[in-house]
């Protein structure tokens, strides 16, 4: 894990996120005391703010008992090693369900019992906005409204934002005026205050499709236009940003490209 830091800087990265275990397995190797102190004195060292991405098998939507009693273990163990690295946000998927109300519902009562199991923790779940792909919830700011009304410690909880899940949810911010008015719903129904991180990510597929297929920034369907928005956007100056495209070896291009971006008037 501490490795990460040295290998973000190597990027010219200004922030980082992490797996804090294998995302796409249940069972992980104990964290042990000395890689805690590691990536902690690493995070010291570098000053780069870091956020931990939950893994892609929870579902804390689910009915199904063994598979909640699953994704509940594995969310609360991935805080707990994130309260160890002092990481201070967790990102998770709400989770899915057929019958979105319901789906809502059980999302909440699950992140009361994480809450509970976890008390007295700093490090802090933050939902991740979605594309919406097949029964997932969390693709309309209304759905994460929803549990943040219905989880009984909601001061616990932040949102993610990602510009490519928006995009495909139908959320239209390609253009100017539609950013503003993106944001400006976002703060109307969550409130931008809660958002800690957004995932900067251009998107393979058109606007409400739905589909979740990230592409680099600039490059896909979305354009420039919003990550010079927000890379101008003084609501989110404290935010980390951060790209979740399958290309690291231009990671590096594409920071030097949003830091431009930044620059330009
Ligand atoms: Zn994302």
């Amino acid at each position: 894990m501490s490795r990460a830091l040295a290998r973000a800087e190597e990027h010219g990265a200004r922030s980082l996120q992490v797996f804090t275990k294998n995302a796409r397995g249940w069972k992980a190797p104990p964290l042990t005391e000395e890689e805690c102190h590691a990536f902690r004195e690493e995070v010291r060292r570098t000053g780069l703010p870091v956020v931990a991405h939950g893994s892609y098998l929870v579902n804390l939507g689910t009915e199904e008992p063994a598979q909640r009693e699953k994704s509940l273990d594995c969310v609360v163990e991935e805080l707990t090693r994130c309260e160890r690295l002092g990481i201070p946000f967790l990102i998770l998927h709400p989770g899915g369900h057929p019958d979105e109300r319901r789906g809502l519902a059980l999302i909440s009562r699950a992140l009361d019992e994480v809450h509970a199991r976890t008390p007295r923790f700093q490090s802090r779940i933050c939902l991740e906005v979605t594309a919406g792909q097949g029964n997932c919830l969390g693709w309309r700011f209304e759905h994460l409204a929803e549990v943040l009304s219905q989880t009984k410690d909601a001061g616990r909880l932040g949102i993610c934002l990602d510009t490519c899940h928006l995009f495909a949810a139908g959320y239209d911010l390609s253009t100017e005026t539609g950013y503003h008015e993106v944001m400006e719903e976002c703060d109307r129904v969550v409130g931008l205050e809660r958002v800690h991180c957004v995932h900067l990510n251009d998107s393979k597929k058109p606007l409400g499709c739905r589909v979740d297929r990230h592409e680099e920034v600039g490059k896909g369907a979305i354009g420039l236009t919003p990550f010079r928005c927000l890379m101008k956007d003084a609501r989110f100056v404290n935010t980390i940003g951060i790209l979740e495209t399958p290309y690291p070896e231009r990671y590096a291009e594409a920071i030097k490209r949003l830091e431009s971006l930044a620059r330009r008037k």
